[in-house]
């Protein structure tokens, strides 16, 4: 129920956007700082770009399968969560 809260406040004084998620900000195996990336990768997945080109965009080595893996495997929730609907 705290976390709700903290959520919902974050959200009515716009510390983030109802589109926000829950991105962790680390990979869970490299620690390598991945939070600024969601934004960037998800507008270029729904462009329709290559994952290979986006990862080579975002600076992510080739061999790096578990940062890879956490930005591929990332679901948005948040909005789920809170009972939000963008735009409605
Ligand atoms: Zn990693």
């Amino acid at each position: 129920m705290r976390v709700f809260l903290i959520f919902a406040f974050l959200q009515k004084y716009n510390y983030i956007g109802a589109t926000t998620m829950l991105m962790p900000v680390r990979c869970y195996t490299c620690n390598r700082v991945l939070g600024h990336m969601w934004k960037e990768y998800k507008l270029q997945r729904d462009a329709g770009q290559d994952a290979a080109e986006i990862f080579d965009f975002l600076g992510i080595p080739p061999k790096s399968y578990c940062c890879k893996r956490m930005l591929i495997s990332h679901i948005e929730t948040i909005d789920t969560v809170l009972g939000i609907i963008p735009g409605e």
